[in-house]
């Protein structure tokens, strides 16, 4: 399966739905990717916005 990633969070999503937007609008051109283990104390995880575990891509066009 192609994974893609969203556009408005860049979670990397294993489906045609992003889990943590509800939306559907998914890229396949992305480059990258960060895992989030722990958000609340990740600095990363912080300046993307990431609120959720989980990977992420870097970039998603
Ligand atoms: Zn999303």
């Amino acid at each position: 399966m192609t994974e893609k990633a969203c556009k408005k969070c860049n979670r990397i999503v294993e489906g045609d739905v992003c889990p943590i937007c509800g939306d559907s609008s998914l890229s396949e051109e992305w480059r990258g990717y960060v895992i989030i283990i722990d958000p609340e104390t990740s600095q990363i995880a912080e300046k993307m916005g990431v609120e959720t575990s989980g990977r992420y891509a870097l970039r998603a066009k």
